[in-house]
């Protein structure tokens, strides 16, 4: 299995980065921001739950997120690998992700690839994005600034614990999109 964690905080580009890899790779993207977003959309239960958050540009709770990243496991079984998109955002998440990948498959993360954006890029490009990705979160800048600061208060610290497990790739994150598509591929060549 080929199993990529994509890093990064909000606008770094990891959506953009994880479509090229799904292709390639052949393994399909997990984006947890998605499956909210399609939880809202249908206005389910789960969507009505996390609204609350996501508007305010919190992180959700750990355990409802890792729940829902099991069920669409469990929906969508792959062999093959995973590129995980915006999971884990806590180190309490990174931990539930090793025993997920343990349990179900008898495996683990492959790597950890994090792209690194200056902040003031970051509100550019999410401002940017807002004006045709109609996302709430995009429009506003304080909910950009708020996102971005719970990044730094609770995902930033995540590194050490794939520092720990010698999976931590840092990538400039600032450059054209096949540049940085080029960087990755080198970084998960290393790994295959
Ligand atoms: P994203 O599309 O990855 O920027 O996520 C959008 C929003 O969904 C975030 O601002 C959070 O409110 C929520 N979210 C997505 N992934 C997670 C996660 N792994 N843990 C907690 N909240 C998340």
């Amino acid at each position: 299995m080929l199993n990529i964690v994509l890093f990064g905080p909000p606008g770094s580009g990891k959506g953009t980065q994880a479509k090229f890899l799904e292709e390639k790779y052949q393994t399909p993207q997990i984006s947890t921001g998605d499956l909210f977003r399609y939880n809202l959309k249908n206005e389910t239960e789960l969507g009505a739950l996390v609204k609350s958050y996501m508007d305010k540009g919190h992180l959700v709770p750990d355990e409802v997120t890792t729940n829902m990243l099991i069920d669409h496991l469990d929906n969508n079984p792959n062999t093959n690998g995973y590129i995980f998109d915006g999971y884990p955002r806590t180190t309490a998440q990174a931990e539930a992700l090793d025993k997920i990948l343990a349990e179900k498959y008898d495996n683990e993360v492959s790597i950890t690839l994090a792209l690194v954006v200056d902040d003031e890029i970051l509100v550019e490009r999410l401002l940017d994005r807002g004006k045709t990705s109609g996302r709430a979160d995009d429009i506003d800048e304080k909910i950009i600034r708020d996102r971005i600061t719970e990044y730094y208060e609770k995902t930033a610290i995540v590194a050490e614990h794939y520092k720990k497990q010698g999976k931590w790739i840092e990538i400039d994150g600032v450059g054209s999109i096949d540049e940085i598509t080029e960087k990755l591929n080198t970084a998960i060549r290393e790994v295959l």
